[in-house]
This record gives structure tokens, sequence and C-alpha cells, in this order.
């Protein structure tokens, strides 16, 4: 395993729009690998791929309620209960604000081999979540972080 260097808000990858993962391989598990390293090291209860400049549509949350969760190709299903909280991200150091997120989400996504899932994620959990899926899209809490 290896720590990876998380790349921060003024690199212009981290406004791409991620792709799917359809090769559920040996590399992938090995990118894994080392974002969960990297994540551990980091202290962060969640990190996408493309804080580690990997254009995949994947992301490791460190659930409250589940423990570690790779999420791979996730799709929200259901999202509901908004609420205000406070947000930080590790590609955006010293920063904190305000955000408006869904307290309950239901996500479908598949994990290392493939496999799909469906999963209720509550709280902060959720919360992280859709700040997770937000980075695939190229989007960061600063741009929703009330003003
Ligand atoms: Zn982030």
């Amino acid at each position: 395993m290896a720590r990876l260097t998380i790349i921060r808000q003024d690199n212009p990858l981290i406004r791409k729009t991620s792709k799917v993962v359809d090769e559920f391989s040996p590399h992938l598990h090995e990118i894994l690998e080392n974002m969960h390293e990297t994540l551990l090291h980091a202290n962060g209860m969640g990190l996408a791929a493309v804080q580690v400049g990997v254009l995949y549509r994947m992301a490791i949350i460190f659930s409250e309620e589940y423990g570690p969760v790779e999420i791979i190709n996730p799709i929200i299903k259901v999202a509901k209960n908004p609420r205000f909280d406070t947000e930080g991200c590790l590609s955006c150091p010293g920063i904190s604000g305000r955000v408006r997120r869904p307290h309950l989400v239901t996500l479908e996504y598949q994990d290392r081999n493939g496999q799909k899932h469906n999963r209720t994620f509550h709280g902060m959990d959720a919360v992280c979540c859709c700040h997770e899926i937000d980075h695939m899209n190229g989007i960061l809490f600063i741009d929703k972080m009330e003003k």
C-alpha cells in the first residue's frame, strides 16, 4: 500500500467529471487500498478518487454506521431531510462553511467486485456521500457553501 497525494482545489483536475468504472480489476483494488491508507492518514471522513488524481466514479467513506464503505458508480435513489451542517474538504485545507444536504440518502452503487448494493445512509454519513458524489461531478462544497 502507498499513500497518495491529495490534490487541492487549485488543481484543474479537481473540476473534471469522473468516468464510470467498468473494469473491476486488481489495478482498481490497488487504487482503493491506497485510497484507504491515504484517507486514514489524512484523518478524513471520505475521499473521492478524483482527489488523488484518478478520474473514476468511486469514493471511500468512513461511515459511523457501517465502517469503511467503498462506493463505486453511485446513484442517489432517495434524498430526504435536508439540513445545514459545517463541512470541510481534504482538498480545501483551512476552509469550512455551512452547506445544506440531505440527512437520509439511499444509494445504489457497486463494490470493488462489481456487485450491486442498495444502502441507506443517515446523518453525517449521508452528508459525506453527497459531498463525495459531488466530487465525481467536479463540484466542491465551497460552490454550495452559505455565503
Ligand atoms: Zn471533499
